[in-house]
């Protein structure tokens, strides 16, 4: 894989949690890391069919407006009995036209499980796809998946989105349930971004 060796990079992300995180993982690298709002980039639409396409739409957009190289991420949870839905429309299923509300896409994703008869364990993966890409057009691509099961009800007041109705494998707790450290340890981006440390960065 191509190393990384320049000294800034634009993170291309709107979500402040996401860029602190990046932020303070490549710290020990010496690379300064400039948000997507700091670099006033405009959110693209996101078009294509998998995580991989979706974050090179937004890596590309960054680096066009920037010149910066970019690192984008796109992810979502996959349910097998529902032929990998939500998938990529994983945030799509909470739109309500006023803001999202994942209670409603949680409830969704089980009602569509019932609805099929789906045996237990409902299998499923959080999957988190990173694009690290160059002024020249060149990128790198990782993935992070992190197995487990859909479970009813939701379970845990922490983390977001889909976190309280999946249990992740070898756990006996959602990620609903475990605290923000717990969760970062074990999580698809966490794995992720150690696949891209090792790649590009070490
Ligand atoms: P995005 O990659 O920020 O577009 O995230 C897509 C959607 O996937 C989010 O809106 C969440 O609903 C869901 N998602 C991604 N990662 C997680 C997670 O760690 N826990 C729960 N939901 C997640």
């Amino acid at each position: 894989m191509r190393q990384f060796e320049g000294r800034q990079l634009l993170v291309a992300t709107h979500n402040a949690g996401k860029l602190a995180e990046m932020r303070a993982l490549l710290a020990p690298f010496g690379v300064a890391v400039m948000g997507a709002a700091e670099a006033g980039l405009a959110e693209p639409e996101e078009t294509e069919d998998s995580f991989a396409g979706n974050a090179r739409i937004k890596a590309r957009a960054a680096v066009a407006a920037t010149g910066l190289p970019a690192l984008s991420d796109d992810s979502g949870i996959c349910v097998d009995a529902l032929d990998g839905a939500p998938g990529v429309h994983t945030a799509d299923w909470a739109e309500t036209g006023e803001g999202r509300d994942f209670g409603m896409a949680m409830a969704r994703t089980w009602r569509e499980l019932e609805a099929r008869g789906a045996p237990d364990p409902r299998r499923a993966q959080f999957r988190c796809t990173l694009v690290l890409m160059w002024p020249d057009g060149h990128d790198e691509i990782v993935e992070g998946v992190l197995p487990g099961r859909v479970v009813w009800p939701p379970r845990g007041v922490h983390g977001h989105g889909y976190d309280p109705i999946f249990m992740p494998d070898g756990h006996d707790m959602t990620l609903g349930e475990m605290t923000a450290e717990q969760k970062n340890r074990l999580s698809h981006r966490a794995r992720a971004v150690a696949a891209l440390i090792e790649g590009c960065f070490a």
